[in-house]
């Protein structure tokens, strides 16, 4: 794990509330799909946890940028983040997590609550641009439509591949204009019928405390997983 300075390259707008922010890094931070770093913007005080924050990496290792998204709130951190602009600098520590893909399953299978997308963009880009075999099942829940982030960049890689990679959109509050949207949660019977070899897959559930806790519960007490089949981390300060 290093320190090193980013550069802002671009924002990009992913949701009314969640942006990505693309830094080109002063030195070359090597990470496997799936981990995350710390955004410093104290550096005086490396413990200010309301200032120095971890996010996913949102993007393949094999990119000559690297790429964090955030669900923006009326934090000082949040502000912070809105506030870069093109060219501004920022310290990172990286990487860190052991929540990852080594190209070691040939069958996975992500159940995903919101922000929780972000290492699943970094693996799933991470797959394809190295074309393994892997065949990924997402199941990928948000409250209303219009909050599924890099909903466009999972419905192109979607097309693109689609002996690789299927994508369930659960939404749970209205009803849903594309109708490939599912209405409800993910729950037992959704996994059962959309990921219905989950026995076979290796199981991640990234985000949330509340959602990674959901997604452990279906998986060990409802459909009697194996534990060593599923691998959780979970995005503390939500
Ligand atoms: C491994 C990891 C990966 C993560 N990846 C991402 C990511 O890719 N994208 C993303 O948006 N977020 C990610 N997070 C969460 C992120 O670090 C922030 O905690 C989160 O985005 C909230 O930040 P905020 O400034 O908006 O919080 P705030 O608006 O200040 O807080 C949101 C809520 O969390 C509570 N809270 C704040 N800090 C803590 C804390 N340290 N412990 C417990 N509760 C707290 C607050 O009281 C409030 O209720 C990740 C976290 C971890 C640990």
């Amino acid at each position: 794990m290093k320190e090193t300075r980013g550069t802002l390259i671009e924002k990009i707008e992913r949701t009314g509330t969640i942006e990505s922010f693309r830094f080109k890094p002063e030195e070359k931070i090597d990470f496997l799909p799936g981990q995350f770093l710390q955004v410093i913007f104290d550096e005086k005080d490396r413990n200010n946890r309301l200032l120095n924050k971890h996010l996913s990496f949102s993007c393949a290792p094999q990119n000559d940028y690297i790429e964090v998204t955030k669900r923006l709130s009326q934090s000082e951190f949040s502000q912070r983040l809105r506030q870069l602009r093109e060219g501004d600098a920022v310290l990172f520590k990286a990487p860190m997590g052991n929540c990852v893909f080594k190209d070691e399953y040939h069958n996975i299978g992500f159940l995903i609550g919101g922000i929780g997308i972000t290492p699943v963009v970094s693996i799933v880009e991470y797959i394809l641009k190295k074309q393994l075999n892997t065949n990924i099942c997402l199941l990928y829940s948000n409250r209303v439509e219009h909050d599924i982030a890099f909903k466009s960049e999972l419905d192109y890689w979607q097309r693109t591949h689609p002996h690789l990679l299927h994508v369930l959109y659960v939404v749970s509050d209205c009803e849903p204009v594309d109708k490939r949207c599912m209405i409800g949660t993910i729950n037992k019977d959704i996994v059962a019928s959309h990921m219905s070899d989950w026995q076979e897959r290796m199981i991640f559930a990234f985000g949330p405390p509340a959602m990674v806790s959901a997604m452990k519960n279906i998986c060990l007490e409802e459909l009697s997983c194996n534990k060593e089949l599923i691998k959780t981390e979970i995005f503390m300060g939500y």
